[in-house]
């Protein structure tokens, strides 16, 4: 049972009201294969590198299952580069710096020992080069795909046609909006619904994330942190543990989905508490194992209904 990751792998620049880093390892692939490593290996990454990407990151990766065949090397020029600035309330943020550098070339040909993986997760990329991965796929039983507001203004018609490929559609509030017209996220839900995808996640940062399924809801908080230092890659975080949860129990129903979302916010809440991926690469499965007993704690209440 495999995994397939296919994202960036970059550098960012971070400012938050806490602090600012000028260069630390970052990119959608990245989040996703340390969140996920946890609970499913092999992953399968698929990205695209220049000859800056440091060759220690790699061999952390690589020790935590990480297969790097699919993550082709451009030995002429530079990694993806990305730089944004977050508010106050550290719920936006302000893209400041997007050096496409190597991610200009990317078009990937997915590696044989790649081609049976079961699930895959699509992090937020150009639909053109999400549909060519998908049309390489033999055998796979869960699609999962991010996306972004610069695609639906530029690139709409590619991204009807990829998310009638796909079986979950993971995107945050402001996004579900965007694509649907619809402010009610209930509605949003039905519209995005009908465009293809089986499920849809929608993420809301500090507020959790609801799963919709037909006309089924489940909503998920965010567990109330002390200190959020950085929410960098906490999307991308929050994919992996849905993703590694869901690809280890080989169980794709609703129900399953549920505990998978909750995996998920649990790897997020980890994610922000450093910058970029400092803290996923700390933690311990003792260290999940507790996070989700606080989730568990955190919602679980007793009601006569009568
Ligand atoms: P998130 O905070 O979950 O939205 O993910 C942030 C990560 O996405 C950063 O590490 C960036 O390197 C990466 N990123 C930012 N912009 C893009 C983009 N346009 N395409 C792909 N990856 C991006």
């Amino acid at each position: 049972m495999s995994l397939i990751v296919v994202g960036t792998m970059a550098f960012d620049a971070i400012e938050t009201p806490f602090g600012k880093i000028d260069r630390i390892v970052g990119g959608s692939a990245t989040y996703v294969a340390y969140a996920a490593s946890n609970f499913i290996q092999p992953i399968n990454q698929v990205s695209i590198i220049g000859h800056d990407f440091p060759q220690e990151e790699i061999a952390e990766l690589k020790s935590r299952g990480v297969v790097m065949e699919g993550v082709e090397v451009i030995k002429n020029k530079k990694s993806f580069f990305w730089s944004g600035r977050y508010h106050e309330d550290m719920n936006s943020r302000d893209t400041l710096v997007t050096d496409l550098n190597v991610l200009a070339d990317f078009d990937p040909t997915l590696p044989d020992s790649y081609l049976d993986s079961e699930f895959v997760m699509l992090g937020n990329l150009q639909p053109k080069v999400q549909m060519n991965v998908i049309k390489q796929l033999k055998n796979s039983k869960l699609i999962v795909m991010d996306t972004m507001n610069f695609w639906m203004e530029s690139a709409m018609p590619e991204l009807e046609k990829v998310l009638k490929k796909i079986d979950v559609l993971l995107i945050n509030d402001a996004e579900a909006r965007q694509l649907s017209g619809q402010y009610s996220l209930v509605r949003a839900s039905k519209t995005i619904l009908g465009m293809g995808p089986k499920f849809l996640i929608v993420k809301k940062g500090e507020h959790g994330a609801l799963l919709f399924h037909a006309d089924k809801v489940f909503f998920a908080p965010a567990l109330p942190l002390e200190e959020v230092f950085d929410p960098t890659g906490a999307g991308d975080t929050f994919a992996g543990g849905f993703m590694g949860h869901l690809a280890r129990t080989k169980d794709i129903s609703f129900e399953n989905m549920k505990t998978a979302i909750i995996v998920g916010s649990a790897m997020a809440s980890f994610c922000v508490e450093k910058f970029g991926p400092t803290r996923l690469k700390e933690i311990s499965k003792e260290d999940i194992d507790k996070r989700l007993q606080q989730f568990r704690e955190l919602v679980n209440f007793d009601i006569e209904i009568r």
